[in-house]
């Protein structure tokens, strides 16, 4: 096939060939110059009548002016085979496409022009049929052309594996004289314009088939480097396919073989780990899939960790683990809430109901118990003895400062770092079923645009819902039914409604300073000992040194830093003690005693009693370092050594009580009762109230009710003159709260607030002695407040001798003990005019002559 565009030719092809009926031949002369007449070699006509060949032989450009072009002198005569004209340029150049059949070689006598296109004279130079017999029997000749044919063959079943060509080709071979096939094969693939010269000038038959024996030869060869080179690529590509492949067949080879040492094959060890795991039917359907999934990949994969992980808390979670419920032993439940918790008698004993409503109905869906209650009371430690008392494992979480519902519920997988919620994870590390799981400060979770946690802990509390469970990474149902639930809190308020609905409340008050002595002498004495590797024969605490403890350096409602102290000096203690093992070296002062008699006896394997004295040393030097005898006993020296100068004392009060102007309130904090000093005082100024010390709204609503009540009745208390009746001409009063950087909040400091302006105005002190609680209306009326009996636990704790209460308080006192009670004078109070008669010495003076 041949495009003609040249104007020369296309005016021989126009001519000679489009415009006739009978087409005729045409010769084909390279062009030997021309980079652009040389790529394709220019047609010219042949009649075959005179063996005249036209050809054009000069260019003619625009102008007509001809370009000397130097043609090769050897060409292929050819016969149209089929001619198509293209489409007419807009410059009226035409273009043609001609298929050409090859029909032999020949050389140019003489070049001439006809009209617009070439002539030529030529020569044919292909054998005749005799000259072609000859050269037939020539061996060589044999030779190469079985030589080329079997070239060809090869090249021919190379191409045919890449393309099927239906074995036509090979016909060709059998069909086509040999010097035939040289050419046709070597125009079917690529080779240079000078090669394709040499081809054309090949006359010789054994020289051309020589030259298409080379040719097709290197063909072929840069069809296998080429092939070689893919190949190459390819299987670098694959490389990871192939190894996984291999494992799939290792894999297979290796379960035929029944071999079971493949125990690094962790994917095999999940498997067992998943059959292990007793996953009900519909979860064990869906971890088989995801195990097949996982299987298909491999350990490079994106995704394969993830899947693994996922595998894995499936497979470890109990699905149907449980601890064996042994016969509840009420009794031995009971001994073991007192053996391990001094006091609480209500509690335990609400416990013990607890416990004998599951005794008569295991699966009683009964309440979930909630412990209220300062820090270090002994809610967690009583969540821990119901689990024993049931013989169930027990499981702590942690819920304080969750604010995000996935913290309970997971993160769905499709996050990067996704990980299942904490009541998942807890049932994971507990590894059965049926623990006893502690919600820890439930009342301690918030909610904020990442959803609210609290309504996903109502499904997990109740026992319509928690059946089936839903954690997001986990994605199938868990059964939380058979987990028994206890939660705590350090207050109820923040606890939502619907949650608190769900939970019965139990409180834990604070201990008072003598509950804490015992629990310290019976309980943790002897525990912070054990944990420090010491016992009664090395260290002894001294009643009168724990009270000192508790006195002076905790302030609390539990018992936490009371034990922290106590670790604290159990382990100076053990420092002692272990400085006071080497401060003999024993080896060297003791003799070894070597007799024949022991050494056979030893021989024996019988086990020898002696006693070995050593020799050289005074005895007070040996019973230090066989230190037996004497145990380290803490004085208040070695407590101040320890734990500091004292952190509270007794006379606190009365020191910041020493001018007018200041109160003393009591405050409820999720911490227990506190003690609340009021401080007030005035300055020059417009009459502004300053209010300092981290407070709420409500307090400093509390403190202009108070402002407003003196204000009224500065006449009648005797506060300012008849004729000076504004308290603030002139000043600015200020309160403060201490300490500062504690916020504060809430109505109960009402009548302390009062209590210090009164003080501020009328320039008397407060009673040191006496503290005070109570919200105070507009008109005086003083209304009961919550957490009384924190608050007057705190009151004893700081040794204030007398409260002051409002009297709807009352029935609040039956909480306090009573070892409390009769240590302190309660005071009650209707009105503000009851506190501020209690409050001052020898009783509010101006009541009298109030007409109140
Ligand atoms: P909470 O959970 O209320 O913050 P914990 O249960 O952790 O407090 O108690 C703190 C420590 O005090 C624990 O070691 C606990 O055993 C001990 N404790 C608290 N109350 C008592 C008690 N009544 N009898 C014995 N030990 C107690």
């Amino acid at each position: 096939m041949m495009l003609i565009g040249i104007s020369t030719s296309v005016k021989l092809v126009e001519q000679e060939l489009w415009q006739r009926e009978e087409k005729g031949l045409i010769g084909i002369l390279p062009v030997r110059d021309s980079a652009e007449a040389a790529s394709t070699p220019s047609p010219g006509v042949q009649t075959s009548k005179n063996q005249e060949e036209t050809s054009d032989s000069h260019k003619l450009n625009g102008k007509n002016q001809p370009e000397v072009i130097h043609w090769h002198n050897r060409g292929v005569a050819a016969r149209a085979l089929h001619l198509s004209r293209g489409v007419e340029k807009p410059s009226g150049r035409v273009t043609y496409i001609v298929v050409l059949e090859g029909l032999c070689r020949f050389s140019v006598q003489e070049l001439t022009t006809r009209g617009t296109y070439y002539t030529a004279r030529i020569i044919p130079l292909d054998m005749t049929k005799s000259d072609m017999d000859q050269v037939e029997q020539d061996p060589e000749f044999v030779m190469l052309s079985r030589q080329f044919k079997a070239m060809a063959m090869e090249l021919i079943s190379v191409l045919e594996q890449k393309q099927k060509t239906g074995g036509r080709t090979k016909v060709l071979l059998e069909t086509v004289p040999v010097h035939k096939l040289a050419d046709i094969f070597v125009a079917s693939f690529e080779i240079s314009f000078e090669e394709q010269l040499s081809m054309l000038d090949s006359v010789d038959l054994k020289v051309r088939l020589l030259k298409a024996t080379e040719l097709v030869d290197r063909h072929l060869q840069s069809i296998r480097v080429a092939e070689k080179i893919t190949q190459k690529v390819e299987g670098q590509l694959s490389k990871s396919q192939k190894e996984f492949l291999l494992r799939q067949q290792m894999r297979a080879i290796k379960e035929e073989l029944g071999d079971n040492d493949d125990e690094d094959d962790d994917v095999a060890t999940l498997e067992r780990k998943m059959k292990a795991a007793g996953m009900p039917p519909n979860i064990w359907k869906h971890a088989q899939r995801e195990l097949r999934r996982l299987k298909k990949m491999q350990p490079q994969q994106p995704g394969y960790n993830s899947s693994h992980v996922y595998l894995d808390l499936l497979a470890d979670l109990p699905w149907q683990k449980a601890s064996e419920e042994h016969e509840l032993d009420l009794k031995a439940a009971k001994d073991h809430l007192d053996s391990d918790h001094y006091g609480l008698v209500k509690i335990k004993h609400r416990i013990i109901e607890y416990l004998a409503v599951r005794k008569l109905k295991p699966d009683a869906r009964g309440p979930v118990l909630c412990f209220v209650g300062p820090p270090g009371v002994g809610k967690t430690s009583l969540a821990s003895s119901i689990a024993t008392a049931l013989g169930r494992k027990f499981v702590r979480i942690s819920l304080g400062g969750v604010k995000d519902e996935a913290d309970i519920r997971g993160h769905r997988r499709t996050y990067i770092g996704s990980m299942p919620g904490r009541l998942i994870d807890g049932l994971k590390r507990v590894g059965v079923c049926n623990p006893v799981m502690l919600l820890d400060e439930i009342d301690k979770t918030g909610s904020d645009v990442r959803g609210d946690p609290a309504s996903a802990l109502l499904e997990v509390l109740d026992p319509e819902q928690n059946k089936t469970f839903n954690d997001h990474y986990l994605n199938v149902p868990y059964d939380l039914s058979k987990v028994i639930f206890v939660a705590t809190a350090n207050r109820v308020q923040p606890v939502p409604p619907p949650l608190l609905d769900r939970m019965e409340v139990i409180e834990l008050p604070g201990y008072t300073p003598e509950e804490k002595l015992n629990i310290a002498m019976r309980h943790l004495i002897p525990r912070v000992l054990d944990q420090h590797g010491l016992n009664f024969d090395f260290l002894q605490i001294p009643e009168a040194m724990v009270k000192l403890v508790i006195q002076r350096y905790t302030r609390e409602a539990g018992v936490r830093n009371l034990e922290r102290n106590l670790a604290a000096i159990a382990r100076a203690a053990a420092v002692r003690v272990a400085e006071r093992e080497h401060a003999i070296p024993l080896s060297k002062d003791v003799q070894q005693i070597a007799s024949p008699l022991l050494e056979s006896r030893l021989a024996d394997g019988a086990d020898v009693e002696m006693e070995i004295i050593p020799m050289g040393v005074n005895n007070h030097d040996i019973s230090q370092a066989l230190r037996i005898t004497s145990p380290l006993v803490v004085d208040e020296a070695m407590l101040e050594k320890v734990l500091g100068p004292p952190r509270y004392d007794d006379r606190e009060t009365a020191d910041r009580i020493a001018t007018p102007g200041i109160s003393v309130g009591l405050v409820w904090t999720a911490f227990g009762g506190e003690v609340q000093f009021v401080e007030a005082t005035a300055m020059v100024g417009k009459g502004d109230l300053h209010l300092t010390g981290q407070l709420g709204d409500v307090i400093k609503e509390s403190a202009q009710i108070a402002m407003t009540w003196v204000r009224a009745r500065a006449t009648q208390l005797k506060l300012a003159t008849a004729e000076e009746t504004n308290l603030l001409e002139g000043r600015d009063i200020h309160i403060h709260f201490p300490a500062g950087a504690i916020p504060k909040d809430g109505p109960s400091a009402g009548v302390t607030l009062v209590t210090a302006l009164v003080s501020l105005f009328s320039q008397r002190k407060v009673r040191t002695d006496t503290a005070m609680t109570g919200e105070m209306t507009l008109r005086g009326s003083v209304l009961p407040v919550g957490g009384i009996k924190d608050k007057v636990l705190a009151a004893h704790q700081y040794g204030i001798k007398r409260v002051i209460l409002p009297e709807r308080n009352l029935k609040d006192l039956a909480e306090v003990p009573s070892a409390v009670l009769s240590s302190l004078e309660i005071l009650l109070a209707k009105q503000m005019e009851d506190v501020l008669e209690q409050a001052f010495e020898g009783g509010c003076p101006w009541r009298q002559h109030s007409k109140l």
